[in-house]
């Protein structure tokens, strides 16, 4: 959630003589700080003028209106977005995210997010975001398949296996991939697997899609771990977010032997500074709903990031991690399962601090690589199991992590810096070659 703004007031060197000087608002807004992110990069890289107006725009935008009828007869329409930033390195590649807070600048900024992230791990796709601004919690099954259908059909004139596809984001599960994928192939006459990913294992999903994201976010912190000889057995660790990133993270941290001492969701989280236990978290969030119903000392999600933990894993929304709460924050490794959780001015914050925060584009890239993984198997109608999945994801992590951190070293930057080096120099490259048409 994007949390208020807060006025920072700076007292001037001698109040009667000067003016009271605030500083500005920090800027929120993720497209906003999307393009910071990627302007500092493009320095590094001394990109001209030209190709960073081509770089820091979307290729295409698409807004839809998408009426349904609800339960009870009535007709309500609701708006959705899909934002291709990038096919220079290949087909679009990006989630759907229904979810109140959805806007286009937040579609766009994830849009650029995907295009970097694929960058950073190598696979031939690039960049798009779709998302629909609604609570999908109050919406009854029925509700969310029909929205899901028209949403599908509203946007398929710009999907195909070839063109973009998308995948699961916050709050879209298996089922909805299922409906996209269906919804599609009735328009074509038939089936196309390949259109989106994430998809239940019988309609053509991947072994270890699930996982995928929070098992590559795993490899990243082990990394991580292993540079600053820190040892995963006995850390402790706090995670925000209890979807399907942040609940399978803690569980991979604790089966590792580190103490997972808070995690949270949208309700607010619950803390044990000996340490929660992952099974019992579960069948609270399962039973009730919230993972607040089990056992542990009660704390808001924003007394978690600042809780003292060696390791803290936002998982759920972007710009939780700002200018005002990040000198506060204790960890020494923060890994960005989620997206966009630290605004550019909290990054600065984190590094003077001596934080290693591992970047989204990195930490989360092993979902959207596992995605990849779902394509390559649909198109070749020819499936791996498991432990090819994890293999090959574990090998694309590690060598990611390796390509970031050496950029970041051979620039003497942050890994941030270094994995957007990387990113924007690959989608530079590719754009460079093609040229540009006519
Ligand atoms: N929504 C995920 C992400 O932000 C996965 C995208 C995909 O698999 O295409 O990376």
């Amino acid at each position: 959630m994007v949390p208020k703004r807060k006025v920072v007031p700076i007292r001037p060197a001698s109040p009667k003589r000067a003016p009271a000087l605030e500083l500005a608002p920090e800027n929120l807004n993720p497209y906003q700080f999307a393009l910071r992110q990627f302007e500092r990069a493009a320095d590094y890289l001394s990109l001209d003028a030209g190709t960073r107006q081509l770089l820091s725009q979307p290729k295409r935008q698409l807004i839809v209106s998408i009426p349904i009828k609800m339960d009870n007869k009535k007709i309500r329409v609701f708006t959705g977005y899909r934002v291709q930033h990038s096919i220079a390195r290949g087909p679009s590649k990006g989630g759907i995210r229904f979810h109140p807070g959805v806007t286009l600048d937040e579609v766009k900024a994830l849009a650029m997010w995907m295009t970097w992230k694929c960058a950073v791990v190598n696979i031939p796709f690039g960049g798009a975001k779709g998302g629909i601004t609604v609570d999908p919690k109050k919406l009854s099954m029925d509700e969310n398949e029909r929205l899901t259908r028209r949403y599908t059909s509203e946007i398929a004139i710009v999907l195909g296996h070839d063109r973009d596809i998308p995948a699961p984001d916050v709050y879209t599960t298996p089922q909805h991939m299922a409906w996209i994928m269906d919804t599609f192939s009735m328009t074509q006459g038939f089936s196309t697997l390949g259109v989106v990913t994430g998809k239940p294992i019988p309609l053509g999903g991947s072994a270890g899609r699930n996982e995928a994201t929070a098992e590559g976010c795993f490899v990243a912190i082990d990394e991580a771990a292993k540079r600053m000889r820190m040892k995963l057995k006995g850390a402790t660790a706090a995670v925000q977010g209890f979807g399907n990133a942040g609940a399978h993270v803690a569980r991979f941290l604790e089966e590792a032997g580190a103490k997972v001492v808070a995690v949270s969701d949208s309700r607010g989280g619950v803390y044990d500074k000996k340490g929660l236990r992952m099974e019992l978290v579960n069948a609270a969030k399962e039973k009730k709903g919230t993972v607040t119903a089990g056992r542990g000392q009660k704390v808001s999600n924003s007394e978690l990031l600042e809780l003292p933990v060696d390791i803290l894993v936002p998982a759920a929304l972007e710009g939780v991690i700002t200018r005002e709460n990040a000198p506060r924050v204790k960890a020494r490794i923060i890994a960005e399962a989620a997206n966009g959780p630290t605004t550019p001015d909290a990054d600065d914050i984190l590094r003077g601090n001596g934080a290693v925060v591992i970047p989204d584009i990195l930490a989360n890239a092993g979902g959207v690589t596992v995605s990849y993984f779902e394509w390559v198997q649909d198109l070749y109608s020819f499936f791996w199991d498991p432990d090819m999945v994890r293999t090959q994801l574990e090998r694309t992590v590690r060598r990611a992590y390796d390509d970031v951190a050496e950029t970041a070293r051979r620039h003497d930057t942050d890994l941030r810096t270094g994995a957007l080096i990387l990113a924007v120099g690959r989608v530079e490259e590719a754009t460079r070659l093609r040229g540009l048409f006519p």
